[in-house]
This record gives C-alpha cells, structure tokens and sequence, in this order.
C-alpha cells in the first residue's frame, strides 16, 4: 500500500513536472510570438509614418499591448483594425490623389476656354491634358498583393505557435505557405537595388520553409512594398502639386495677355476714334475754306498732326504685337516645362512603380517576370546544378487565324492555349506569355533527356483542342524548341539554342518538338 503510494505521488510529481514544463514552453512560445509580432508592428510603424496619424497611434497602441504581454487572442480585434486602418488609408490616399487630378484637369478645361491661346499652344496642351497625365496615374495594383501578403503572414504565425504547442515539427502547411508567399514574391516586380532585394528573399524562399525564414521573407516582402507605396505616393503628390503651380501660373500669365490686349485695344481704338474726328475736322474745314493758301496751310498743319497720330498708332500695334508675341513666347516655353515635368516623372515613375507581372490578356506571367525567373533559375544552375530544361513555344501559322476569322477570335485562341500549357505543366514548372503567339517553359529539375515526353504530351494536348470558328472545326498546332541549360551557358546562349530548336521545328514542317543539347 506504501509502495503504491509512493509510486502514486512519484507519478502526480511526474505529471506535475511535465505540466511546469508544457506550460513554461508554452508561455515561451507566447513570448516568440509577441517578440515577432512587436518587431512586425515596429517595421510597419516605420514604413508607414506620418502617413496617419490614426495609423500611427494604433500601432503605438498595439506595440504598447505586446510589450505588456497581452495574449495574442485579445490581440487579434487589434491587428484587424490595423490591417483595415491601412486599407483604408490606401483608399483615402486614392481618393486625394483622384481629386487632386480632377482639379488639374478641370484646370486645364479652364485653360482650354480661355481666348488668346495660339491653337499650337492649346492642342499641345490638350494633348499634356487628356493623355500623358492619364498615364501618370499612381498605381494601386500592389494593394490586394498587400491583403494577401498580411494573410499569409498571419497564417505563418498561427503555423509558428501551433508547431511550439504540439511539439510537432512536420506540420505539413509550411512548405504549402512558402510556396504561397514565393508566388506572391514572383507576382512583383522592382528595379535596381530593390530587385536585388526581393530576388534573394525569392532564392532564400525556394531553399527554405522554416517558420521564422517565413516570417521574415513575408515581413520584408510587405516592407519593400509599403516603402515603395510611400516612395511613389510622395512622387506623385509632389509631381502633382508642383504641376498644379505650373497650371496656376499659366492661367495667371494667360489672364495678363489678355487684360494687356484689352487695354491696348482700348488705347488703338481710342486713336482711332481721334484720327477719324480729326479727318472729319479736316474735311468740313476744308470746305469752309476760302482760298488755296488758307487750304494749304489748314491741310499741312493738320496732315503733320495726323501723321503724328498714325506713327503713334503704327508704334502701338507693334508693341501690341511684340507684347503678345512675348507673352506666347512665356506661355509656350512654361508648358514646355510642364512637358519636361510630366515626361520626368513618368521615367522615375517607371523606375519605381510597382509593375504587374501578369500579362493582362492570358495571365500567365508576362516576359519580365520570365526575365526575372529565368535568371533566378540559372543563378541555382550554376550554384547547385540544377538541372533545368528551358523550352521555347510558338503557335504555327497563327497569323492566319487572325487573318480569317478576326483578331478577337486570335485573342481568345491565346487565351484558350495559355490555359491548357498552365494545366498541361508540372507544379514546379514555370510558364510565361513571353511576347504575341510564343510562351516559354522553364522546368527546373528537369533533365533534358527526361523531357522529350511530357513536352510531346503538351504538343498533343494544344492539337487535341476542339477549336471552332464560325462554325467550322480548326486544328490548332505549336512547335516546342527544347534545350537544357549546361556548364560554360550564359542565359542568353541558352536562349539562343532553344530558340534555334524552335527554329529547326517550324522550318522541317511545324507541329513538332526538336532538341538542341
Ligand atoms: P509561324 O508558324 O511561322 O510561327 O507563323 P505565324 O503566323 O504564327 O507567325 P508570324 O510571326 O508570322 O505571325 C504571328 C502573328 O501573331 C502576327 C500577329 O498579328 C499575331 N499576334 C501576336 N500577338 C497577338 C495578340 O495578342 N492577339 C492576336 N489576335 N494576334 C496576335
Ligand atoms: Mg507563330
Ligand atoms: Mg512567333
């Protein structure tokens, strides 16, 4: 009966032990989470600043929670309203900046209206106007890349603590999310410096999936897009505002030309007035006139005077002229600064814009996200020798779809096709629209001697397709040129072989695969 005792309270102090320890590691867990979470809402706080001051204090309030070590359960209404809070700061900075565009162009109208404008002047400003400052707009593609981001990463974050409560380290969602966030990685693009960024957290993202490389890639994805968030609404504002002066004073200048025109005319018709009184003067008096001597002397005295009159006129329409003139010249050379303005910032612009990597008409991803991945592939080629198959594909004889049943039939084609290569493919494979009717194939992992077969099932697969224009049966073909990247390559000559494949496939009768080693 001892001995059970014992053995009894050994057990309960065994159980007890475990239950310390669970709970110590629990609340460890707790305070990872916290930690990570605090350092989350610090970059944001960062990235975000100053932006809004609401923002701002809900993630000082959310930083002042963590540091108190409230649980991450009365944490989440928080995290909610601060995801919404930068939602809606999006649609807010959205709306100022449509307004501020409205009142440009409302500007311009104005401007438009006014009289006085040489016609060259006011079509090139029309032009400024109504189309490049519609290309100026400020891109807003990057905010459901964003919501997603903010999803994924609190996916990860609830993976993080299930792993530390369940002592389980195989949860299988991980490599799942990785890849989420790696193709969300591939749906953006930057250039310069910032693509160096996002191109190693993409090589950092394909070599591994623990939680914590996760929370860190997914954190410094949603950094490099809110700095560039900020970087091009500051851009744009100020490019904006400063192109708003630039109409403002335009307007004034205009404004002057004509208030100079109008008093100049009032003066030119004033002299007229004076020269016509003056002839008529001279007329009656004439008339009245007795002898040749006393006309002669009337007439000489009163022709100097309205010579006089006539030089003064002549003087004051050649300044009027020259006034005018002057004031074109300004206004001329003031909307050739607003060219230049608008021309600037469209090339910054284009330097930092958040690009779209998706090619509108088949979303598939377009040529520079191709570009992107290609070198990100033959980066690994050349670190770890992965063996990758490149593959370059073109419809056959695709202008005469265009040419007999109409480009939107040609479209849709395309679109058909991109859809069946995507299903047709490997999960890890890599399909982009890379320009017109040809896509290209990357197959990392893929030998080239292995290839031959599922690239003869994709050719079979796009014949296979019951196309139908106008009401009759159309077979549709591709020829697939197929190379494998190999040592001494550079992603150019291997692009160059694959393209000389293809070459090879269209010229020994189309609808075929041909390989260059
Ligand atoms: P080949 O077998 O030698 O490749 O012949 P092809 O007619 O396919 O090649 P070619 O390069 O002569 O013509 C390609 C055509 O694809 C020309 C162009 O009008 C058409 N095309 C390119 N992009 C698009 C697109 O987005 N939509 C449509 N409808 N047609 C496109
Ligand atoms: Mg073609
Ligand atoms: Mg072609």
């Amino acid at each position: 009966m001892a001995k059970f005792v014992t053995n009894k309270d050994a057990l309960i102090e065994k159980k007890l032990k475990l239950a310390v320890k669970a709970r110590a590691e629990l609340e460890n867990a707790h305070k990872d989470q916290i930690q990570t979470l605090s350092n989350f809402a610090a970059k944001l706080a960062v990235s975000s600043k100053g932006q809004d001051v609401a923002l701002d204090n809900l993630l000082a309030k959310f930083r002042q929670a963590l540091s108190k070590g409230v649980s991450f359960d009365d944490l989440a209404p928080l995290i909610n309203t601060i995801t919404q809070s930068l939602k809606n700061q999006e649609s807010v900075n959205a709306e100022n900046h449509q307004k501020l565009s409205t009142s440009i162009s409302d500007a311009g109208r104005q401007l438009q209206k006014l009289k006085g404008i040489p016609d060259d002047t006011r079509r090139k400003l029309r032009n400024l106007l109504d189309h490049e400052l519609n290309e100026v707009n400020v891109s807003y593609e990057f905010l459901p890349v964003f919501e997603k981001l903010i999803g994924i990463y609190q996916k990860v974050l609830a993976v993080k603590t299930k792993v530390k409560e369940a002592h389980d380290s195989t949860t299988s969602q991980k490599p799942e999310l990785a890849s989420e966030l790696l193709t969300l990685a591939n749906e953006i693009t930057f250039e310069d410096d910032v693509a160096k960024e996002v191109i190693d957290i993409k090589t950092t993202l394909s070599q591994s999936a623990e939680v914590d490389v996760l929370l860190d890639c997914a954190i410094a994805i949603i950094q490099i897009i809110a700095n560039s968030i900020a970087r091009e609404r500051q851009s744009a504002q100020g490019f904006l505002v400063s192109l708003n002066q630039t109409l403002e004073e335009l307007h004034a200048s205009i404004l002057s030309t004509t208030n100079s025109t109008k008093h100049m005319s009032a003066e030119l018709s004033g002299l007229n007035k004076q020269i016509e009184t003056k002839i008529k003067l001279l007329n009656e008096q004439t008339q009245k006139a007795t002898s040749i001597s006393d006309l002669k002397e009337l007439v000489d005295g009163e022709l100097k005077l309205l010579r006089q009159d006539l030089v003064k006129r002549e003087q004051l329409e050649q300044k009027d002229k020259a006034d005018l003139l002057e004031s074109f010249d300004q206004i001329n050379s003031r909307i050739n600064v607003l060219e230049t303005k608008v021309n600037t910032y469209k090339k910054r612009l284009s330097e930092q814009q958040f690009k779209s990597l998706l090619d509108g008409l088949t979303k598939l991803p377009n040529r520079a996200a191709f570009d992107d991945r290609f070198s990100q592939e033959f980066h690994m080629f050349e670190q770890h020798d992965n063996e990758t198959t490149l593959v370059v594909i073109d419809v056959d004889f695709f202008k005469s779809i265009n040419d007999q049943y109409g480009h939107s039939a040609g479209d849709k084609t395309l679109q058909v096709i991109a859809r069946a290569l995507k299903k047709a493919i490997r999960k890890s494979d890599f399909i982009a629209r890379y320009g017109g009717e040809e896509f290209v194939l990357l197959m990392p992992g893929m030998a080239l001697q292995h290839a031959q077969p599922p690239l003869e099932k994709i050719r079979n697969t796009i014949k296979a397709i019951p196309f139908k224009f106008k009401d009759k049966q159309v077979q549709i073909t591709v020829s697939l040129g197929a190379t494998q990247f190999k040592k001494g390559d550079t992603p150019l000559a291997a692009f160059d072989r694959a393209d000389d494949a293809l070459y090879e496939a269209k010229n020994s009768g189309r609808d075929r695969l041909c390989i260059r080693k």
